[in-house]
């Protein structure tokens, strides 16, 4: 039974945030080559790209914003911020990203698949509600977070983010709601710097914000011990009912743009241990976003070993 659903498709190759950009789109092509070759791809369900309609970006975005991205997108090429650039396609590309993003927690969260990765892009945890920013355009797990709670009424959510940046948008998208419980593993001092330890939330959500920031140089130790140590006790006391990965791999050792030493095995590991939260709290539910990870082949491997622990071993017929 195909149970993992995966969105790999080439349409989201169609944005071009300018000529020698990390974010570029090969990024997912050497993914969906990684996943084929691994016999990975055919263990899952495929799911169709959807657009997000107004009403789910507006839970997270300002009306404002919506139009700035498709403005600049209708004038044909520009940056909406010093790293964060755009073709004609790009705003429906994010759009399809997002709406993606709501597809695969919608057939998770009804129980037509037991959990999804999507290898979105452009990415989303820096978009803020009222600006794109470090190469992201629309917020897709904030929008993904936003649309469970509000049309799948889903109680209780947790966003588990280990891309090596800290996701500044998410966090702010829901640092006062309890229901939602934000957990960043990432490189500190790094872009954007926010995700300090100090910052555990605001008002009704003070203490549903966790923050791992990790010193430049640390590997794989520090990093499985703040999936284990911090966030499992976390994830023990709020007992989310869905769980969301912003699954970036830019912590890895061989990335350009970060200084951790993260190895493929660990990302396997770091995965085990969340499937391992949804399983005990969540039913099994989870789904898993990618954002960062610009070194072409340490991203292929380390998200081709991701959707194999997602998935799980593989049942003999
Ligand atoms: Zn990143």
């Amino acid at each position: 039974m195909l149970d993992v659903g995966l969105v790999t498709d080439p349409r989201l190759e169609e944005h071009d945030p300018g000529p020698h950009h990390v974010e570029r789109p090969e990024r997912l092509a050497r993914i969906r080559g990684a996943l084929d070759a691994a016999g990975l791809a055919r263990r899952c369900r495929p799911v169709p790209l959807e657009a997000a309609d107004e009403e789910a970006l507006l839970r997270v975005h300002d009306r404002d914003h919506v139009r700035s991205v498709e403005n600049a997108c209708a004038a044909g090429a520009g940056a909406l911020d010093a790293d964060t650039g755009v073709c004609r396609a790009s705003a429906e590309v994010a759009r399809l990203a997002a709406g993606s993003a709501i597809a695969l927690c919608r057939e998770v969260a009804r129980g037509r698949l037991r959990a999804g990765f999507a290898a979105l892009r452009p990415p989303g945890h820096h978009a803020e509600r009222g600006r794109a920013m470090g190469f992201c355009l629309f917020n897709n797990a904030a929008v993904a977070a936003a649309y469970l709670r509000e049309a799948e009424r889903v109680g209780r959510i947790l966003i588990v983010d280990w891309d090596v940046h800290h996701g500044n948008g998410t966090q702010h998208a829901f640092e006062e709601d309890p229901s939602v419980f934000y957990f960043s593993v990432h490189q500190f001092p790094l872009y954007p710097g926010t995700g300090a330890a100090g910052e555990r939330g605001r008002g009704a959500g003070l203490g549903a914000t966790l923050n791992v920031p990790l010193r430049p140089g640390a590997g794989d130790p520090e990093f499985l011990a703040a999936i284990h140590d911090a966030l499992v006790p976390a994830a023990e006391a709020f007992r989310p009912e869905f769980v969301i990965v912003s699954a970036g791999f830019d912590a890895h050792a061989a990335d350009p743009l970060a200084s951790l030493e993260v190895s493929t095995p660990a990302f396997a590991q770091a995965t085990r241990i969340v499937r391992e939260i949804a399983e005990r709290h969540a039913g099994g539910r989870i789904v898993s976003l990618l954002e960062g990870g610009y070194h072409l082949e340490a991203l292929a491997e380390a998200t081709a070993a991701h959707v194999a622990a997602l998935l799980g071993p593989e049942a003999r017929s």
